[in-house]
């Protein structure tokens, strides 16, 4: 069956009006399907939605979902609603198939898909990848988990184009053909416990980002991370593997100092380690795996090196916000998990002041122990998850609550010295205060715009 047959005069229902759910909506109805779209939320954080909906003639519901969601060949889900929800299990139970969102685009796009998961550095990967093959001058499309759904963008990547794909766990948990012609794990660590339970179901769902792949595919996998190289990584799909170790196995490797890409028998500098803008081992790692992706695609290596040289990263991960009476402050508000809090700590040379907490996600804070141990001397806790951070970094570090962000900013500023660094890295999700990490990250640089304000009109404030 072509996608077209898949989509023409069929009926479909998307659950969840979020940005993925619109854009699979508004993409099925420009393909001919009669669409039904179904959401819990009601009132005016959806009458946006609502009102484009009906301004193309589509059906919708909200405020719940009801019966008439079921009435339909499948259904379409945005990737922020969860699969346990009581409609699905009623399509379940009548045999309605449903598919996530980029299952769904991924029937329409013609051009090839590289497809970036792991625990950490997903967006950093994606976007980088994106930028070097731009600068190839390929036709590329970057989007997925990255604000931009896949969705969207679908029906526009032709034969010759490439769609780089974020793509998230709750993503692949219901894919059925999604077949990327190269896919990366980045790294595996736990994440998002609450919601798959165990780490192995965590994981297992990672891999299904190669379980349609055959032997023209590529799958690009950390060869330092135990975890995503493990053998019960099944695939079809040739392995490619990268490294910033020195370690000629690997598609990209680091020796002397340098980046290397590998193919074949030859080994090719592309850029010293030192001279790549984005800090941190971890970001060498991602700048690794891009490199493996970037050959793969043909692209020459003196474009991926002029990439590196100028790509300064995203915003909110460890994005240096500024300097004040010789205090770094250093945004990475998008560290929601433990681990990238740790690669945070690695990646800054200076004592830290580090100001977490958040909403948990079943991990254990331990870790941070460990790298924290001898430059981080002082902690900042805020919400919810303070409690439990406290019990597991308190005897480690000197450590207090902070009623806000602001507050937890202008304290940690009054405890630094010159040439030290205050560093929001959460290792917690961000909705038991704030809206998203974004608005988490934009508090934090408002308050450290503010104290500067103060610290410039009010000169007697040295440090
Ligand atoms: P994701 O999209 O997977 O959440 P991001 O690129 O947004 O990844 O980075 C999220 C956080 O993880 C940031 O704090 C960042 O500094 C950190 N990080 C980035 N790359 C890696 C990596 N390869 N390993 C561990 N942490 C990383």
């Amino acid at each position: 069956m072509t996608a077209e047959e898949r989509i023409r005069n069929r009926k479909v229902t998307v659950i969840g009006m979020a940005r993925s759910g619109m854009a699979a909506a508004l993409l099925a109805e420009s393909l001919g399907a009669d669409v039904f779209v179904s959401e819990s939320k009601t009132g005016a954080p959806v009458a946006e939605q609502v009102a484009r909906l009906k301004a193309r003639h589509i059906a919708c519901e909200t405020g719940g979902h009801t019966e008439r969601a079921l009435e339909c060949d499948y259904i379409v889900l945005s990737p922020g609603v969860p699969p346990s929800i009581e409609i699905l299990k009623g399509a379940e139970a009548r045999g309605i198939p449903v598919f996530s969102e980029i299952e769904f685009a991924s029937w329409i796009c013609r051009g090839r898909i590289v497809a970036v998961t792991g625990s950490n550095g997903k967006t950093t990967t994606t976007t980088l990848i994106g930028e070097i093959l731009a600068a190839a001058g390929l036709d590329t499309f970057v989007c997925g988990n990255i604000g931009l759904p896949f969705a969207q963008v679908a029906d526009k990547v032709t034969e010759n184009a490439v769609a780089v794909v974020e793509v998230s766990t709750f993503q692949l948990e219901k894919i059925a053909d999604f077949r990327p012609d190269i896919a990366l794990i980045l790294n595996l660590s736990p994440d998002h416990l609450d919601r798959h339970g165990t780490y192995e179901a965590y994981k297992r769902l990672k891999y299904r980002i190669t379980e349609n792949q055959g032997a023209d595919d590529y799958l690009i996998l950390n060869l330092e991370d135990a975890d995503s190289v493990a053998d019960n990584v099944a695939t079809t799909a040739r392995k490619v593997f990268f490294t910033t170790q020195d370690d000629a196995r690997a598609g990209a490797f680091v020796r002397g100092g340098d980046l290397y890409s590998h193919e074949e028998e030859t080994a090719t500098k592309i850029i010293a380690a030192g001279e790549i803008v984005i800090p941190g081992p971890h970001n060498l790692q991602n700048s690794a795996a891009a490199v493996c992706a970037a050959r793969l695609l043909d692209v020459a290596p003196g474009v991926i090196a002029d990439v590196l040289r100028r790509f300064g990263g995203v915003e909110h991960r460890l994005e240096k916000v500024d300097r004040i009476a010789g205090i770094d402050f250093v945004n990475d508000s998008k560290a929601t998990n433990v681990d990238s809090v740790c690669y945070a700590l690695r990646s800054i040379d200076t004592p830290i002041y580090l100001i977490g907490g958040g909403r948990a996600k079943g991990s254990s804070y331990a870790p941070i122990v460990e790298y924290g141990r001898g430059k981080v001397k002082g902690v900042f806790l805020i919400g919810e998850a303070r409690e439990q951070m406290f019990s597991e970094l308190g005897k480690a570090f000197p450590t207090q609550f902070a009623e806000t962000l602001e507050e937890a900013v202008k304290t940690a500023f009054g405890q630094a010295r010159p040439g030290e660094t205050v560093l929001l890295s959460p290792g917690c999700a961000s909705f038991d205060m704030f809206d998203n990490f974004e608005q988490r990250g934009e508090v934090f640089k408002n308050a450290v715009a503010a104290l500067k304000a103060s610290d410039t009109t009010n000169e007697t404030v040295t440090k």
